[in-house]
């Protein structure tokens, strides 16, 4: 492992622009902290959160990774949320291929990378592979970080998903000391190790590992809330009558932000779009929401016809029956749907009073 000042990871970052790669990192937008193509680090942004609250600070230090996490998720470039597949003409199909971009994502989190090997499961494994986010997931290079604070709304802990970077990254970055911040370099990869190379750093010390590991034990220390796991399944099976289903949907504005915002919801629906002349139809994916009707219709009619049974469905899917569909829990810990909801709709409280009482 090695250690990097900050004009070290400026320069990585530069080097990456250099080696052809389109950079996509966090950007200053909209007052708040989104993921886009990037030149380099917006520097000392931190966030406050909490249910349906989410405000974006200055922290007044050199902090590159102040911050927790803003609405943006690395789904949107894995698998957009507008993607035309084919156009139709003269009735012949002609498919859109998209462009072989080399990628690197920086500053993707531990829940986050979580939340991407979710996805891998429900795009790359089994009987289908969707080979569009094969071919944007093969030619992804990802720096990963391991968080030095959390926010109000982050329960990652909660299923061993963060705040330390399990797997799955190129490389991992640790920020210590905000104020002058430098940072411990671990290279996983051998395109990783390649990279890091061409800027060099010195080796960490024990002290510096020593410090490093304790930045990443304080933001375990800040997490308050708390998803417990076991039995968890079982309960939520348990509870599909239960009356809090209804004092949730009398808060729940059927929006779909929670989906929108959620690292691991997949949900697409397809649109034929004819141009003027009717010449030309595009078949379009977009992102969809298990919160719309037209989510669960039928030929008998919507399914999830309110919103009580929208928001059981989400629920239980996310932290239910996701595990019998791709092994694995729905939820990584990121607090996204919290901090967005409008209402402040909380899940780890209504689970709470899920599992309670009846
Ligand atoms: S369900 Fe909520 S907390 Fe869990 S991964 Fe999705 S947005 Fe994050
Ligand atoms: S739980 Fe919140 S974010 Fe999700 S649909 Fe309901 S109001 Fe919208």
């Amino acid at each position: 492992m090695i250690h990097w000042t900050a004009e070290q990871l400026d320069a990585f970052v530069q080097h990456l622009h250099a080696e052809s790669y389109e950079v996509i990192g966090p950007v200053i937008r909209d007052g708040a902290v989104t993921y886009d193509a990037m030149e380099e680090l917006p520097v000392g942004y931190g966030d406050e959160q909490e249910a349906g609250r989410y405000r974006l600070t200055r922290r007044g230090d050199l902090s590159r990774f102040g911050y927790n996490l803003g609405p943006s998720t690395w789904k949107q470039f894995l698998s957009p949320p507008s993607e035309t597949l084919f156009h139709v003409r003269e009735d012949l199909i002609h498919p859109v291929v998209p462009e072989a971009t080399k990628r690197a994502f920086i500053g993707v989190r531990a829940c986050e990378m979580a939340a991407i090997e979710v996805q891998d499961r429900v795009f790359l494994q089994g009987d289908y592979r969707e080979h569009r986010y094969e071919q944007r997931r093969q030619q992804l290079f990802i720096v990963a970080v391991n968080c030095s604070q959390a926010a109000a709304t982050c329960f990652c802990t909660a299923n061993n998903d963060g705040p330390a970077v399990r797997s799955g990254a190129d490389l991992v970055l640790t920020e210590v000391n905000p104020a002058q911040p430098w940072y411990l370099v671990e290279a996983k990869s051998d395109l990783a190790k390649a990279l890091v190379s061409k800027v060099g750093g010195s080796p960490a010390t024990d002290e510096q590992l020593d410090q490093a590991h304790a930045a990443v034990e304080a933001a375990a220390g800040q997490i308050s809330r708390q998803l417990p796991r076991a039995g968890l399944r079982e309960a939520l099976f348990e509870a599909l009558e239960h009356s809090h289903w209804d004092a949730v949907a009398n808060r729940c504005l059927s929006c779909g932000n929670c989906t929108q915002v959620c690292p691991t919801c997949f949900c697409f629906t397809t649109r034929e779009e004819a141009d003027l002349m009717n010449d030309e139809v595009s078949h379009r994916r977009v992102w969809d929401s298990c919160f719309t009707e037209m989510h669960s219709y039928t030929t008998g009619g919507p399914i999830h016809r309110k919103t009580r049974s929208r928001y059981r469905q989400w629920l239980t899917h996310k932290l239910a029956s996701w595990e019998d569909q791709f092994g694995v829990s729905g939820c990584t810990g990121c607090g996204r749907c919290i901090s967005w909801c409008p209402v402040g709709i909380d899940l780890t409280e209504e689970v709470q009073i899920l599992r309670k009482t009846k």
